[in-house]
């Protein structure tokens, strides 16, 4: 066990300095062999004290709205500040106009409504729906019928886009090179009559760049595609920037039987790793095995009175008991940002591991947290 777990109090999400700085060698090495520029996307992975480290590596970061974008600008300053939301009220508008340079619409409407706002300094892009599919998630799955994100084909007929200076899409999901090629390939049998007009295309996120056998050198070609088109290529990936970079920490607090062993938890699956209720996807534990491959099988389950709140059935050489501690892996995406307080359960911690091997405690949580959010 990590020396550092040892007297940790739990839950507590362990961003893993080292790991991030990895991720990050890989995604600047591609913005200095393409020229394209990388963004964090923020709605992934939030944790601004390590801001000023991401901003020395990448260009800067994109956001869903005006939260993010804040954010974004205050925490990872004089890097770019991209936005994208699906649709922008008049009130975020004007904030937003003070803070970013990339203001990307979702509709022609949209955009044809904030225009005349829009001062010179600041970039002004559309996203556009390629209308393929490259992948079986629906909740995920932006080019699905009946979509609201993008602009379809269809949709700009006979629409002026004089101003618009760059083409946006998002249709990825932990996907590899190759689904950004037959994209690419859709987007560019529908939309480059509009290449000439502009400066920039946008990717999107989705790109799995820092995952071990990752076709990098496809991406590469995916983006010299569109530089010979005259465009700035950018890419905003959230899951890749800190793809394997933190763990959650819990503890065991109570063992119980019925019909099979059941620990419960002091992290909880609904409020602390929720996309392993609604991906849903299997997360992985130091240690641990499949069910029955290892000698202790368990059910693990969170401190809710949510029936289904449930990590899953893991095996272990050792029986577990209360006290006992165990490290979720891959822990630092999608995780912060959607944690919710949910029947009372407490935040969990985050904490730094440094590349030093220190532990360092950014932040806690308490009632306070809980309370302020209701009245
Ligand atoms: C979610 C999202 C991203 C980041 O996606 P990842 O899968 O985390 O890489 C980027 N851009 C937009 C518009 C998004 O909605």
């Amino acid at each position: 066990m990590h020396t550092w777990l040892k007297n940790l109090k739990t839950p507590c999400y362990v961003i893993d300095e080292a790991a991030l700085i990895k991720n990050l060698e890989i995604l600047c090495a591609l913005e200095k062999r393409t020229g394209c520029k990388v963004l964090l996307a923020q709605k992934a992975f939030s944790a601004f004290a390590l801001y000023p480290l991401i901003g020395k590596y990448i260009s800067g970061t994109t956001a869903s709205g005006l939260f993010e974008a804040r954010l974004g600008y205050e925490e990872m300053q004089g890097r770019e500040a991209h936005v994208f939301s699906p649709a922008y009220t008049e009130e975020d508008f004007a904030e937003l106009v003070k803070i970013c340079n990339c203001i990307v619409f979702n509709s022609h409407a949209q955009w044809d409504k904030y225009k005349a706002q829009i001062p010179q300094n600041i970039s002004a892009g559309l996203r556009v729906n390629p209308e393929i599919s490259t992948q079986n998630h629906a909740i995920y799955d932006p080019c699905a019928p009946f979509s609201r994100l993008g602009a379809t084909l269809e949709s700009l007929k006979n629409k002026d886009l004089v101003g618009i200076e760059g083409l946006h899409f998002h249709t990825l999901c932990e996907q590899d090179s190759d689904a950004l090629e037959v994209t690419l390939d859709e987007f560019e049998r529908k939309f480059s009559y509009i290449f000439p007009k502009l400066k920039w295309v946008n990717f999107g996120g989705g790109h799995h760049i820092t995952r071990e056998g990752y076709n990098i050198e496809r991406l590469e070609k995916c983006i010299e595609r569109m530089k010979s088109y005259g465009l700035r290529v950018y890419i905003e990936p959230g899951e890749a920037v800190a793809l394997n970079a933190g763990r959650l920490a819990a503890s065991v607090l109570d063992i119980v039987y019925n019909g099979m062993n059941i620990a419960i938890l002091d992290a909880s699956a609904a409020c602390h790793m929720p996309d392993v209720l609604e991906m849903p996807y299997r997360p992985q534990i130091i240690g641990a095995g499949e069910a029955g491959e290892k000698k202790h099988t368990y059910r693990l389950a969170g401190n809710t009175c949510l029936a289904g709140d449930v990590i899953g059935d893991y095996s272990f050489n050792c029986e577990l008991k209360a006290g006992d501690k165990l490290l979720f892996r891959d822990m630092a995406i999608y995780s912060m940002v959607k944690n919710n307080t949910f029947n009372g359960v407490p935040l969990p911690s985050i904490a730094v591991l440094r590349q030093n091997g220190e532990l360092e405690i950014i932040k806690e949580f308490g009632y306070e947290d809980f309370k302020n959010r209701l009245s």
